[in-house]
């Protein structure tokens, strides 16, 4: 399998600030492309892009809050009417996973989400003691501090030689370092630069920490308002949406 490219389809916070696209990260290395995170406006972003939905054949979720969610039920949409499927789709997530994208598609389309897809559905629930190998990618998920109700992931994706570590969305832990040391990528949420609240990061802490992450590149994305207002005064990279890094 030769290295993933990840195009950040969507670097905003859950406001869309600075007009920028909800949480989606795909890993584009078709047929087997994968997707980190479904933010609403993932459809969008891929056509924007010129990228069919198509190759991606499975679905990664960090955590169930709807600017990391909310865009399957349109995925299962155009799945079913715009360019039809028969491959199988895998979502993981934590725990619940089934239940919770089930609900939202209930909600958002009920008539649809009472029929049978044309395609194979397929949840897969991940811990941390459970890695997952998955068209040649060898997947880990760990606890980041985000929600309480269901448990929020960080992953670590590894293929062709290549890791990317993504935060997804948390408040500070030390325990990031142990899994960015070493990555070729670490994907960073970095929602705000004067508040500092303990499910989210901001920028001081991530700066004051960005030599201990151990990681070849970091790319600052989930950016909300305050971080866009200070930009000036940012010296790590930031993502934007439409972003293509070849690993
Ligand atoms: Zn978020
Ligand atoms: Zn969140």
């Amino acid at each position: 399998m030769k290295s993933d490219s990840v195009v950040f389809l969507g670097s905003g916070d859950a406001f869309s600030a600075g007009g920028r696209f909800q949480a989606a990260y795909l890993f584009q290395n078709e047929p087997d492309s994968l997707l980190l995170d479904c933010g609403p406006g993932v459809l969008t972003s891929l056509s924007r892009n010129k990228i069919s939905p198509i190759p991606i054949n499975t679905i990664l979720l960090t955590h169930f809050h709807g600017d990391h969610f909310a865009g399957l039920p349109f995925l299962f949409l155009y799945y079913t009417y715009v360019e039809p499927r028969t491959a199988p789709l895998r979502i993981v997530g934590p725990p619940s996973v089934g239940a919770r994208v089930m609900q939202l598609f209930r909600a958002m389309y009920a008539d649809s989400a009472e029929e049978k897809l044309p395609f194979d559905l397929r949840f897969i629930e991940i811990t941390p003691e459970k890695e997952l190998l998955l068209d040649g990618r060898r997947i880990d998920c760990f606890h980041v501090p985000h929600t309480e109700s269901s448990p929020s992931y960080g992953y670590s994706i590894q293929s062709a030689g290549k890791r990317v570590v993504f935060s997804g969305d948390s408040g500070w832990t030390e325990h990031l370092l142990r899994h960015t040391k070493g990555a070729d990528l670490f994907i960073c949420e970095c929602s705000f630069f004067e508040s500092r609240f303990d499910m989210h990061l901001d920028y001081p802490r991530i700066a004051e920490n960005a030599g201990r992450f151990g990681a070849k590149r970091i790319v600052l994305t989930h950016l909300g308002q305050e971080v866009l207002q200070h930009q000036n005064e940012i010296a790590m990279e930031m993502a934007f949406d439409g972003m293509m890094i070849e690993l």
